[in-house]
């Protein structure tokens, strides 16, 4: 069940379009000229109470269904317009205006129904779709990692980081106490196919020291490699 919008300025075809969508209990609010249609879906969209599609005939009174196409193209709505004219271009200009699909009048009531709820589903099916996940900051200490964004902060203070100094902080500060052979370091910041050597880890070590309180929290292992230490409860 849906709410649909009707701007249809033929008394006798809206009646129709009304008395079918009834059939499968959408909700239908009329509009008879381009301008109530207008008027009613601004009211709507006022109280965050958009209709779920909108049936739009072409050739309307006051502000025709082309207008409203081009003035509603960037809402989330799928626009499915109504034409009399038979004409190929007429159908091109009214999906190229950003038209979810069109019905040539005069329209059997069962296929008025199809089409709605293709439109429905398909629209359904796109505001349903999962929003990609945001990683949840990381705290260590006073430092903060936000991953998504890959931006760090020192007390409140934005860092700059390479790519690599960052992600090397970033597998220390996720796996706080594991000591870490250079080797390994390289592996999983650098990969396996790097050619550089293990000072590398060294210099990137260094710098991460320098750039953030981490002095004595990230320690050289000796003989092994480093490891960042379980913060200090003291
Ligand atoms: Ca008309």
């Amino acid at each position: 069940m849906a709410t649909i919008l009707v701007i249809e300025d033929e008394d006798s075809i809206r009646s129709l379009i009304k008395i079918t969508l009834n059939i499968d209990n959408h909700t239908v609010l009329e509009a008879s000229d381009g301008e109530e249609g207008l008027a009613i879906f601004n009211e709507a969209k006022k109280n965050k109470n958009l209709p779920d599609l909108i049936l739009l005939d072409i050739m309307l009174p006051k502000i025709s269904g082309y207008e409203i196409l081009e003035k509603l193209k960037e809402e989330l709505i799928p626009i499915i317009f109504l034409t009399a004219k038979s004409s190929t271009q007429d159908k091109v200009l009214g999906l190229k205006l950003g038209a979810y699909d069109y019905l040539s009048k005069p329209f059997e009531p069962l296929e008025l129904l199809a089409r709605v709820e293709a439109a429905i589903r398909t629209r359904n099916a796109y505001l349903s779709q999962e929003k990609p996940k945001k990683e949840p900051e990381i705290d260590y200490q006073n430092i903060r990692i936000f991953p998504t964004e890959r931006k760090v902060l020192a007390n409140n203070k934005e860092i700059n980081l390479t790519v690599k100094e960052y992600d090397l902080l970033y597998l220390f500060i996720t796996n706080v106490g594991q000591v870490y052979t250079r080797e390994q370091l390289v592996n999983q910041v650098w990969g396996y196919d790097y050619l550089g050597n293990s000072r590398t880890v060294d210099m990137h070590v260094k710098q991460l020291r320098k750039k953030l309180p981490l002095k004595d929290a990230l320690e050289t292992v000796y003989k092994v490699g480093y490891k960042l230490n379980y913060i200090d409860e003291n």
